[in-house]
């Protein structure tokens, strides 16, 4: 078993930068290409009090895109790698993960997991959910508490 493409999903979260190192570890194990990326959940552009566009609501999703594409970069450099395969999208995690994994034609998914959350007791609620989806393999990183 090998694999070729390996996506590594990051929410900036202290222990989740462990996912990241055992994509890389894997990616160098496999001489595989190793993808990085991270979803902004979107953010509704609207005021609940009003339900009318919120200006400062919109920006808010631009200036997390922006300050995510800035993290992202950071750590691919610090890893070595190359601009165009770190990613930062809006949406869903658990949709934008799935999407992107099949987009790149990723061969392996590695997710996080706190095995603490509600519905998907064992594996957390994105990590279950891309475990659920996705038509490649999937790694659920135990992350340190
Ligand atoms: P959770 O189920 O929310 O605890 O997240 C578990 C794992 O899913 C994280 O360690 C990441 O690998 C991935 N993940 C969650 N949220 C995001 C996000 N916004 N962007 C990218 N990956 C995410």
């Amino acid at each position: 078993m090998s694999y070729q493409r390996i996506l590594a999903a990051l929410d900036f979260s202290e222990g989740g930068g462990m996912a990241v190192r055992r994509g890389r570890e894997l990616a160098e194990k496999y001489q595989a290409v190793l993808h990085l990326m991270h979803v902004v959940e979107f953010i509704p552009p609207v005021d609940t009090s009003f339900g009318v566009l919120s200006p400062f609501e919109v920006d808010l999703t631009d200036q997390m895109v922006e300050a995510s594409k800035v993290r992202i970069a950071e750590l691919a450099g610090k890893l070595g790698i190359p601009d165009e395969q770190s990613l930062v999208v809006v949406g869903s995690p658990k949709l934008e993960i799935i999407r992107v994994a099949e987009d790149i034609k990723a061969d392996l998914i590695v997710v996080g997991t706190h095995g603490r959350h509600g519905l998907a007791v064992l594996l957390g609620s994105t990590a279950a959910s891309v475990v659920n989806h996705a038509k490649c393999d999937v790694l659920a990183v135990r992350l340190q508490e």
